[in-house]
């Protein structure tokens, strides 16, 4: 069993010291990936590499974590995998993003900083905009069974025309 990652650090101590951490975070603590998921259990596992390339400090990372949504063919549950890979530089003040190189994504923080926002931010990004089983669900194969049989006349046995009497009469 992995650690719970701590809620706060500092990430300009940790780039400086060229920390890496990893760790698990529960996704039931993580409520705006949580409005896109149709339950809360699993959590997200956490690698995390600090460091400083230049004058840039930055937070390299991978992220991963099997979610629930729900299956747009059946509406039943199906397991996600969501990865994340990404390069954050650390910036204070977002005036001085154009000093970062083209590699890194921009995270701007104080330095003290809560990191599930971390993992939010980063598994939201990589959440399909629809999920389905990556098999053919039963409920779809259900569907194909019950479209409405087209009901095949008996040509030889024409029902009479109700209009039929109706002539005689004129
Ligand atoms: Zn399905």
């Amino acid at each position: 069993m992995q650690s719970r990652l701590p809620e706060y650090c500092d990430l300009f101590q940790l780039a400086d010291k060229s920390a890496t951490m990893s760790g698990v975070w529960p996704i039931a603590k993580l409520p705006r990936l949580l409005a896109l998921l149709s339950s809360d259990v699993g959590e997200a596992v956490v690698e995390f590499e600090f460091g400083k390339s230049g004058r840039t400090r930055f937070l390299k990372g991978t992220i991963s974590a099997d979610v629930e949504m729900e299956c747009q063919r059946c509406l039943e549950s199906a397991t996600v995998s969501l990865n994340a890979e990404f390069s954050l530089a650390l910036i204070e003040d977002e005036l001085n993003s154009n000093k970062v190189p083209e590699e890194y994504d921009i995270l701007v923080t104080e330095g003290r900083h809560f990191l599930p926002d971390v993992i939010e931010d980063e598994l939201i990004l990589v959440v399909p905009l629809v999920a389905s089983h990556d098999y053919e669900c039963s409920s779809y194969l259900n569907q194909q069974v019950v479209e409405p049989v087209v009901q095949q006349q008996d040509e030889g046995e024409k029902k009479p025309n109700p209009f039929a009497a109706l002539k005689d009469l004129l």
